[in-house]
């Protein structure tokens, strides 16, 4: 038995799922005549109650497009430090758009209010980048699947509104956020300018993020998408995957949250741990104490037993849970943690 924990990513398409891509009705999306992808799209959209949708290869291309049409060269963006559109976009932001971001030192990726509009540069001191843009991501990623206060998100679009800044959500893991704290995806939808989903992470497509918008902001999308390569033609099979997944892997999200308390609970107890993170939805992060275990030996000890988990940088390793983590390989995994000293 392989226990693969490195991330939400690994999953493959379940027996359901295949079955609705094979039988998929397509066409050529780049003429927007694929049956399936516009289904998806009107479906992804109807969920968070915005008015249209765009599908993409992958949420970096969806969320480049997104920083691409809220910008113009020069001009900066707000993000927590932790950022996925910062770190692990490849330096997309300024590549694709000649965009700079201002770094917030927030808490496990989120951000206050205060930070947010402190961050803001005077639109008329000409010296300094024009901030046009904030991104949000919810939950974060390198935060470890921390989920915001939507009390908080409300406060920064009203500082948004005021100072004529653009609103972004990078909702990779949305679904996440909305099943660990009940709230109601049309809520998000009212309060974004765009929003960027992923299928492929939680959901377990193959492949896929939906960008969602205006109908003036997805109708420009749609060239920034071709510019950036990103048309796709028979992808109905693709997102025939993305309507099984909405219509049955999100609210069993809340057992992947479960299995990731419950290995929480175990790491706390093992005397090599020196700190575990809040655990939200299915992202644990952790640091062992070295002087006891090293990171190196902890992580060969669980290669021997086919479990693979992965470094994040700095001491800290994370465990992710996802729906090819049976609960077969659950119990397994929590007692060969168990055995580890
Ligand atoms: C995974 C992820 C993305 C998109 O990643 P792709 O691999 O390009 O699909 C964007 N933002 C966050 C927070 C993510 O976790």
């Amino acid at each position: 038995m392989k226990i693969n924990l490195i991330s939400d990513t690994v999953t493959v398409p379940t027996s359901g799922m295949l079955d609705a891509m094979m039988t998929a009705k397509v066409g050529d999306d780049v003429f927007k005549n694929d049956p399936s992808v516009n289904a998806l799209e009107e479906k992804v959209a109807d969920f968070f109650g915005m008015e249209a949708a765009l599908f993409f290869p992958s949420g970096t291309m969806a969320n480049q497009a997104a920083i691409k049409l809220h910008t113009q060269p020069g001009e900066q963006l707000i993000c927590d430090k932790y950022a996925h559109v910062y770190n692990y976009e490849g330096g997309g932001v300024s590549f694709n758009s000649g965009v700079s971001c201002r770094l917030v030192d927030g808490s496990r990726g989120m951000m206050t209010v205060d930070q947010v509009e402190q961050s803001i540069n005077p639109p008329d001191f000409y010296h300094s980048p024009l901030t046009s843009l904030v991104c949000i991501e919810n939950t974060t990623n390198k935060g470890g699947g921390a989920c915001w206060d939507f009390q908080e998100l409300k406060k920064i679009k009203i500082v948004c509104e005021n100072n004529g800044l653009n609103y972004h959500l990078d909702g990779a893991r949305i679904w996440n956020a909305l099943v660990a704290k009940n709230e109601d995806a049309k809520a998000y939808g009212s309060l974004f300018d765009s929003i960027s989903v992923c299928l492929s992470k939680g959901l377990g497509c193959p492949v896929g993020s939906v960008l969602l918008g205006s109908r003036e902001f997805i109708d420009n999308a749609l060239r920034v998408r071709k510019v950036l390569g990103g048309g796709m033609r028979q992808s109905g099979f693709l997102a025939a995957a993305g309507i099984y997944a909405l219509d049955n892997h999100i609210d069993r999200l809340q057992e992947d949250h479960r299995k990731a308390k419950e290995i929480g609970e175990v790491l706390e107890k093992l005397e090599f741990i020196k700190k575990v993170e809040p655990i939200e939805t299915n992202i644990i992060i952790f640091e062992l104490d070295e002087s006891k275990l090293s990171a190196e030996s902890f992580l060969g000890k669980l290669e021997e037993n086919n479990i693979s988990i992965i470094g994040m940088g700095q001491g800290k390793l994370r465990i992710v849970t996802h729906l090819d983590y049976t609960k077969e390989m659950h119990l397994h995994f929590l007692k060969v943690l168990k055995t580890i000293e």
